[in-house]
């Protein structure tokens, strides 16, 4: 749908964008209104080179495509019944729980093993340990391949799916030959287009779950599902969004929570949804409220960080992360919650 400055193209100006449309297979259908025309591009009007063109005519005010352009993520493509199974849960058929340490500390495997266990206890359905971290100072812990091993281990005593973050092809190595049971993508990299598409075609047939982070600088919702799209038109449909606040944030908070995404994301695409509110608010004490607030949202799960006894955890434990006990209420209360809603 193109519109005009002026409130209707010359003939000439009609011909013009005619011919810009044509060049794509596209024809112009002009609706006559009263005070204004419209210009309705026929066709498949998804090229963004033709957009762009027409974009470049300084009679040309805006274009609005009816058509998303994320074929295989639009809630109406073939994969709109597709599910996504992790341990034997489909996410989104029941409320789907991630938990464990923002960090997995080299000097203190032990913790990360209790936390697992007790994870596993509060209901969590797969262990979260940061083996590499992207971290703003390049001074601050940075993680380390040794740390995979531990939580390898974590997998084995609980028998739960394990996740983990990459963040380049080296980590991403590592992590396949691991087996890791699902990839997270963080925010930094929510828009690495190329580590996006290498993940997409190197997990094509194991179909590893990916959770992909929304970027934090108030990335738009077609921005967050475009980015779900290098995934999946790579080969890997099992594409998980995680909104996990944006920056800059509310007063207090670490980020701008926006669990409030969620109703968008539902309605435009058919991926499930599970929330961040640990880096969303970035402070324990808030975390079950947010959590709650995001499940209300039509969240189908949530990733929080948690450990035994935060305060001698690494990264983000000491101020986000909640112990297990908290853990277990908001799981209980989150059910309720998920209860209303269905
Ligand atoms: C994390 O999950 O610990 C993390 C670094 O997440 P984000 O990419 O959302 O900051
Ligand atoms: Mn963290």
């Amino acid at each position: 749908m193109i519109i005009s400055k002026a409130p209707t193209l010359t003939e000439q100006q009609l011909a013009e964008v005619e011919a810009v449309v044509g060049d794509f297979g596209c024809k112009i259908q002009v609706i006559y209104g009263a005070h204004r025309n419209i210009y309705a591009i026929i066709g498949d009007e998804r090229s963004e080179t033709m957009v762009n063109r027409l974009l470049g005519l300084d009679y040309v005010d805006r274009v609005d495509r009816m058509e998303s352009v994320y074929k295989l993520m639009d809630a109406r493509s073939d994969l709109a019944h597709h599910r996504i199974v992790i341990g034997g849960v489909e996410v989104g058929k029941e409320p789907f729980f991630i938990a464990g340490h923002c960090t997995i500390d080299p000097q203190n495997p032990g913790a990360f093993l209790e936390t697992a266990a007790a994870v596993k206890e509060a209901g969590a359905h797969v262990i979260r340990g940061g083996v590499w971290k992207p971290r703003t100072s390049p001074h601050s812990y940075q993680g380390s391949a040794r740390t995979m091993e531990v939580l390898l281990e974590a997998r084995q005593v609980t028998g739960l799916p394990v996740i983990a973050e990459v963040m380049d092809e080296t980590q991403l190595n590592v992590a396949l030959e691991a087996k890791v049971d699902m990839l997270q993508i963080g925010t930094r990299n929510a828009l690495n287009y190329t580590l996006l598409a290498e993940i997409g075609q190197r997990t094509a047939e194991l179909g590893t779950p990916v959770l992909l982070k929304r970027g934090r600088h108030m990335g738009p919702v077609d921005e967050f599902i475009s980015a779900a799209e290098y995934i999946v038109s790579n080969g890997n449909p099992n594409v998980i969004f995680c909104p996990r606040g944006t920056m800059p944030a509310l007063d207090g908070y670490r980020n701008h929570p926006d669990e409030s995404i969620t109703p968008l994301l539902k309605d435009k695409s058919w991926a499930p949804v599970v929330d961040d509110p640990s880096h969303s608010v970035g402070r324990s004490k808030f975390v079950p409220a947010c959590s709650l607030a995001a499940i209300a949202y039509g969240a189908d799960g949530l990733i929080i960080e948690t450990h035994v006894n935060p305060i001698s955890g690494i990264g983000d434990d000491p101020k986000q992360a909640i112990t297990p006990d908290v853990l277990k209420k908001l799981i209980r209360d989150a059910r309720v919650v998920w209860g209303l809603r269905h």
